[in-house]
Order: C-alpha cells, then structure tokens, then sequence
C-alpha cells in the first residue's frame, strides 16, 4: 500500500475537517489510479474512462 499527497488523477486532497485521508483505487483495466472524486467515478466504484468496475485499492491521500 502506497501513501500520497492528492488524488494521481485529478489531483484532489483529503479536507482534513471530516475525513484524515482518502482511499486511492487503481483501475484493473488500465491501470489508472483514481479516487472517489474524480470526475464520474460513481464515488469510487468505477473508473469513468473505461467504466470498469474492476478496481483494487492501492494506497490512501493522507492530510498533511
Ligand atoms: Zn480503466
Ligand atoms: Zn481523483
């Protein structure tokens, strides 16, 4: 499991008010990381670009 700053994908950060961190998800597909937040991404669940719901949690965003 990997640690990062933001979302690889669309770049969003954990708040920090609500939540400590966020999962980050690779698409088995492509390959593409991504997060709940990215863009039609169904919060998590599916990989919008391939509409695969064939994930795997990689690492977490934490709040710096
Ligand atoms: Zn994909
Ligand atoms: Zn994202």
């Amino acid at each position: 499991m990997s640690s990062y700053d933001c979302c690889p994908n669309c770049g969003h950060k954990p708040h920090g008010l609500t939540v400590a961190y966020m999962n980050i998800y690779k698409c088995e597909i492509c390959k593409t990381k991504f997060c709940h937040e990215c863009r039609g991404s169904n919060n998590g669940n599916r990989y919008p670009e391939c509409g695969s719901e064939r994930k795997s949690k990689i690492g977490e965003a934490y709040v710096k």
